[in-house]
């Protein structure tokens, strides 16, 4: 799948579905499928923390994938190609069209409360003086507050950080929104609401098309990814 507004945008990107496979062995799907080479692929350990990795270097000068203890990544580099895994997390992917420049996040509930992808947007911003109101960015499938009933260890803190907006409660069930929060950190950072989209699949609802650690227990991945 593809976001409408990063295509308008001219970046190459994508996020994978089941039809190309779990992609965390098996990356021939996607390389057939993008006509991308996996050697160019920038991965990272995905850790649930807030780090962002400057790919400011060939990817064979990169520190190997086991210590890249990362959850996002920026880049002005056209010969790399970054890209996050996921199954019900949120996969961001971010462009820059002046200065050109990329970035894909990584946020489950521990990235989205801590706010990864405020972190990616000011590694654009103070890495390469793109302009925050400029950038595009794309918030692909995941996990929808339809599905994502959680435990009071993780509805109060994001009641108290975003409020009624992306924390509440269905009979007498709890559930949060990760699509709101991580849209509240944006724009808080600046970015402009016209130019954010959200692909509005729910990786539990739809099983034809994803995989999902919820459902699924030990899922495969799906890729998002992004390059110049
Ligand atoms: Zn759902």
């Amino acid at each position: 799948m593809t976001s409408g507004l990063l295509d308008r945008a001219g970046v190459r990107h994508g996020f994978t579905t089941r039809t190309l496979g779990d992609v965390m062995p098996d990356l021939l799907g996607w390389e057939q499928e993008s006509g991308l080479r996996r050697e160019s692929l920038v991965r990272l350990k995905q850790v649930h923390g807030t780090d962002v990795l400057v790919v400011n270097r060939s990817i064979d000068r990169l520190p190997p994938v086991e210590e890249r203890r990362f959850d996002a990544a920026v880049t002005n580099r056209a010969d790399v190609i970054l890209g996050i895994r996921t199954a019900d997390c949120v996969p961001l992917l971010l462009y820059s069209p002046e200065p050109r420049a990329v970035a894909a996040a990584h946020a489950g509930w521990r990235g989205t409360l801590e706010g990864t992808v405020k972190n990616a947007v000011g590694a654009l911003a103070q890495t390469y003086n793109c302009p925050v109101d400029s950038l595009r960015v794309a918030l692909g499938p995941c996990i929808h507050p339809c599905c994502y009933r959680v435990g009071p260890d993780v509805y109060e803190p994001f009641l108290r950080r975003f409020g009624e907006e992306a924390a509440y409660i269905r009979q007498d069930d709890r559930f949060v929104d990760l699509v709101a929060a991580n849209r509240h950190w944006l724009v808080r950072s600046g970015v402009l609401e016209e130019h954010i989209e959200v692909l509005d699949y729910c990786t539990h609802c739809r099983a034809d098309l994803f995989f999902s650690h919820r459902r699924e227990g030990s899922p495969g991945r799906q890729l998002a990814f992004v390059a110049l």
